[in-house]
């Protein structure tokens, strides 16, 4: 996707982000993955999802570009894996994953996608102790496993909406041994909100303690109805982080700092697909996606005049998040946290 900036984006970015910036960024959820990762997807899958028209490929390469070019006047560094769908050829893109995460001018700590029928051996050989990591300064070892995984429901079996679906016992057990990370995408329509995501994160919680484990989206809280019902039952358990990619909520934001508070909330991006121009609209516990790109489901249009004030979606979650900060009078400190520190934290550095 286009990642060159025009003058909308530049004013946002000068006006509104940068003053808002640490020195330092860590993106916690970012996508990495060549175009031949993914194998043919059914036009009916794309139909009921709007992602996957989006959300195209992003090489390494693209994504220096794409944080060179967003984030101009700061060095991101970034937990990255590969893409998650039932199509994509795990193998081969965790692969390319880790060779990337090898490379210092990438900054990044790899995490291994999964698939729920893989033997944990397979898991735990793939897993390495989180060392020395490349971010700023003086570089470790190159890495020679992933610091955890980022299992995902679309490979679950049909039917069964279970986190332990796609990421079974045996996963959690190996993970748990190299006290790895667990980036964790909630199932079930009911996403943080529904209590058994929420028995079940708790469950992980206690049998298996040493697994660092990220809910991915705010628990797909994209709208505040589910926030509220799901975020108070993980509230009192400093263990469980989130982040904050692909939500553009503002109120969201602003409840999970009250509730979860601003040391376990982490930045992440979930590029490429929020290099999508344009906003959202948060209607009861439904959102909508507006944009001025020529995707098959972009029907619902806003006037030209709106649409030529757009500016990417990553932005629009940072926005989110400033005014979140901002209404909760909390201040840049918080912001560092979120940005950088908490997830540095995660990481053992
Ligand atoms: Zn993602």
């Amino acid at each position: 996707m286009d990642w060159t900036l025009n003058d909308v984006d530049r004013a946002v970015y000068r006006d509104e982000i940068e003053p808002w910036l640490p020195d330092r960024i860590l993106d916690f959820h970012v996508h990495v993955n060549l175009p031949e990762h993914t194998g043919p997807i059914a036009p009916e899958r794309i139909a009921a999802n709007w992602a996957m028209e989006v959300g195209t490929a992003q090489s390494w390469e693209e994504l220096r570009a794409t944080y060179a070019s967003l984030f101009p006047t700061r060095e991101v560094a970034c937990v990255a894996f590969g893409t998650v769908y039932r199509e994509t050829l795990t193998d081969a893109n965790n692969a390319y994953v880790l060779a990337g995460a090898a490379d210092p001018a990438n900054r990044a700590v790899p995490l291994m996608c999964t698939r729920p029928e893989w033997p944990a051996d397979k898991v735990a050989e793939s897993l390495r102790p989180i060392g020395p990591i490349t971010h700023l300064g003086p570089i470790g070892p190159s890495p020679s496993g992933f610091a955890g995984i980022k299992p995902y429901p679309d490979v679950a079996p049909e039917g069964d909406e279970s986190i332990y679906a796609f990421v079974p016992h045996a996963h959690l057990r190996a993970l748990n041994e190299a006290e790895g990370i667990l980036m964790l995408h909630l199932p079930r329509a009911g996403r943080i909100g529904d209590p058994a995501n929420v028995q079940e994160v708790r469950e992980i919680r206690l049998r298996y303690p040493r697994i660092k484990i990220v809910i991915a989206h705010v628990g797909r809280a994209y709208c505040l109805p589910t926030a509220e019902r799901g975020l108070p039952g993980l509230a009192d358990d400093d263990g469980v982080f989130f982040d904050i990619s692909a939500n553009l909520n503002a109120d969201v934001f602003r409840y999970a700092l009250d509730t979860i508070g601003p040391d376990r909330l982490l930045f992440g991006s979930d590029l490429p697909i929020t290099l999508m121009r344009g906003m959202r609209e948060h209607v009861g516990e439904k959102y909508i996606n507006y944009t001025s790109a020529p995707y098959s489901w972009n029907t619902n249009r806003k006037s030209p005049d709106e649409e030529a004030g757009y500016t990417f979606f990553l932005y629009e979650e940072i926005r989110a998040l400033i005014a979140a900060i901002e209404r909760s009078g909390l201040g840049k400190a918080a912001m560092a946290r979120i940005m950088h520190d908490n997830g540095a934290g995660l990481l053992g550095r």
